[in-house]
């Protein structure tokens, strides 16, 4: 990657990334601008109806899952900002500077970030496989889609406990696969152990699959395959390296 190119993709890491489509959703401003934020944050709505996913999520986990789960992240991370640092950043510049001692701000902060990130990156319909610069990309950093597809699967089937499988692009422009517990996630520059910005997320907590899978955490992984928008992910990186 050239300087300039370089340059691009730290000064969006840092700032927050507002050309990223993404990013976008889950700022509360529509100006674009990384810094001033004064709106409490909110709960994106969902891109499709809670059906839509099915047979691979079902309805009754999609409307508890945002409905119930998501919005409590949201809630409870307006009461931990409020009064400190993070009050009037945005939700990358939180995930950037966050560290371990903010466990509230860490915990709903993440959980905000990682379901507004995944409830984009999923639609009805999808699946299949990448195209273009992402499909240039992927076959650059694991060789092939399949070889990618076992990696992340795998990541996502042997992640302890609660937690996500991650799809991230590195500060050099490349791709990498990674997994982290709880709601932590790859902008989380001073806890994760690999940083960068995640374009695809896999949530593992059982809340995300235990009606219709129970223990089954291989099935939904398999199943998740399904329901990525690749043109989503394909938008995620390309904002993110223009
Ligand atoms: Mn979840």
């Amino acid at each position: 990657m050239d300087k300039r190119t370089f340059l691009k993709v730290s000064a969006l890491t840092v700032t927050g990334l507002a050309l990223n489509p993404f990013y976008g959703c889950v700022k509360t401003e529509p100006s674009g601008e990384p810094e001033g934020r004064t709106d409490d944050f909110t709960l994106p709505a969902l891109g499709f109806a809670f059906n839509a996913l099915e047979p691979h999520i079902d309805a009754r986990t999609m409307e508890i899952h945002h409905g119930k789960h998501h919005a409590g992240y949201v809630r409870k991370l307006n009461a931990a900002v409020k009064d400190t640092k993070f009050a009037t950043m945005h939700l990358p510049e939180i995930m950037a500077q966050v560290t371990e001692d903010d466990a509230g701000v860490r915990n709903n902060g993440g959980g905000h970030f990682n379901h507004s990130l995944f409830w984009n990156v999923l639609g009805q319909g999808k699946g299949g496989e990448p195209t273009g610069e992402l499909a240039k990309a992927m076959t650059s950093a694991f060789g092939t889609f399949d070889a990618f597809k076992e990696e992340f699967s795998k990541a996502a089937k042997t992640r302890f406990g609660s937690g996500w499988a991650w799809l991230s692009v590195d500060d050099a422009g490349k791709l990498f696969i990674s997994s982290t517990p709880n709601q932590d996630n790859p902008l989380m520059a001073n806890i994760v152990e690999q940083k960068g910005t995640p374009i695809l997320g896999v949530d593992v907590w059982e809340h995300a699959y235990y009606l219709n899978y129970q223990n089954r955490r291989g099935d939904y992984v398999a199943s998740f395959f399904n329901i990525i928008d690749w043109e989503k992910v394909a938008a995620n990186l390309t904002s993110i390296l223009q």
